[in-house]
């Protein structure tokens, strides 16, 4: 039996994976599958930095059909630059992906507007990016949870693993509320709370929580690509039209209790919305209607830590340091195969090994400035 600790995107995509390929498994998730970050983000889908970009890229465009249930993937982005500045930035980043032989076009004034009408008149452009996508966090999810469910996995909800506890260097079972779970191999997919269960068996994961904010506002009507974004702010048109999108700062937090932030409304909300009127100077009177909140982990270099321990050498960790949701599809599929036997096919991870941070100063979250409060 493998069991998989926690069941946001990481968690539930192994599993599916891990079904796919015939396994048994059980996901363990303290809560609702999919209630924290994973159900809460931006739905962006667009990673050109990552290792597992190529992937994400196949895998997108065939997940509905392979999951058997919608996750309102939609192709493309298109990145706005309200000045001179931002398009520099844009065409640094258009050219990670173009590198990999992805295509993008840049836009003039007047072709945007084509695109979005709500853009201004006269300096905004734009690159398109004809690769990358955005989908539906909380269908997404439920996709993953109910396909799990379809091939005969198992999904234990409201169900808080405590420790994994280990003999002769290897995981032998998982220690929950409910009762101790014995297992051949797990994988710790635990977002920010990762850490805390890795300390079980002595390992350490540097990992600096934050909050992260998105706003929703009355529908509008549909544009004919929903993936639109810019000026420090990343989200998408949901297909009913409303406008969801986050952005930051981050506020740096500390974990005391649920990872579930209750109170919403910070400095940060107003800021996203500003930062949105500016971008659609044109957008018709529309009211914000919804916000919240969700928690992100960090590491020190900002990227994901996939890998397969050595010592107990039958446990994974999985922490996806912000860009989780749109690698999902590709990282459970790594996962499966790191777990199972051992390496991934697809991918060259060793760049994710948690041997980067080996180094690390003990402040290391004062000395980046991402302590609580900061
Ligand atoms: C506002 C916001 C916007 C974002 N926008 C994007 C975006 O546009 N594109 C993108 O790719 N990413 C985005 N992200 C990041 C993305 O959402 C996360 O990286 C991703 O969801 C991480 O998934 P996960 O499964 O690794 O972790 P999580 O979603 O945090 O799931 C971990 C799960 O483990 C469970 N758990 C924790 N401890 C235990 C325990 N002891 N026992 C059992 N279960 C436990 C938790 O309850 C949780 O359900 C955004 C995040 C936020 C908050």
């Amino acid at each position: 039996m493998i069991i998989v600790v926690g069941g946001g995107v990481t968690g539930l995509s192994t599993a599916f994976w891990l079904r796919q390929m015939g396994h048994p498994v059980t996901l363990v998730e303290k809560g609702i599958v999919g209630w924290e970050a994973s159900g809460r983000n931006g739905g962006g889908c667009t990673h050109p930095y990552s290792p597992l970009f190529r992937e994400e890229q196949r895998l997108w465009p065939m997940m509905d059909e392979l999951l058997g249930y919608p996750t309102e993937w939609r192709p493309h982005r298109i990145r706005i630059g309200l000045d001179e500045a931002q398009m520099t930035r844009l065409r640094a980043a258009t050219m990670i992906a173009t590198d990999q032989g992805f295509q993008s076009e840049e836009l003039d004034n007047k072709a945007l507007r084509e695109f979005c009408p709500w853009v201004a008149e006269g300096t905004p452009r734009a690159i398109h990016w004809k690769h990358g996508g955005h989908a539906n966090p909380q269908r997404t999810v439920q996709a993953y949870a109910w396909a799990i469910a379809d091939r005969g996995g198992t999904i234990l909800q409201h169900t808080t693993v405590q420790a994994i506890e280990t003999r002769g260097g290897r995981a032998v079972a998982v220690k929950t509320d409910k009762g101790s779970i014995g297992c051949d191999a797990v994988v710790v997919a635990a977002g920010p709370h990762t850490a805390a269960i890795a300390r079980s068996f002595d390992v350490r994961v540097p990992l600096a929580p934050a909050r992260v904010e998105m706003i929703v506002t009355e529908p509008l009507p549909l544009l004919e690509l929903g993936g639109i974004d810019g000026n420090g702010l990343y989200g998408r048109q949901t297909l009913r039209g409303n406008l969801a999108y986050g952005g930051g700062p981050h506020e740096w937090i500390d974990l005391d209790g649920p990872a579930t932030p209750r109170a919403v409304n910070s400095p940060v909300v107003a800021g996203l919305a500003r930062r949105l009127a500016e971008l659609f100077t044109r957008l018709p009177p529309v009211r914000v209607i919804r916000s919240w909140g969700g928690i992100v982990e960090n590491t020190p270099d900002g990227r994901p830590v996939l890998e397969r321990l050595s010592d107990p050498d039958n446990v994974v960790i999985a922490t996806m340091s912000s860009v989780g949701f749109g690698l999902s599809p590709a990282t459970g599929r790594a996962l499966a195969q790191l777990v199972v036997e051992g390496e991934c096919d697809f991918a060259d991870l060793s760049q994710l090994k948690l041997s980067r941070f080996g180094n690390l100063a003990p402040d290391w979250r004062a000395r980046q400035g991402w302590v609580a409060g900061a």
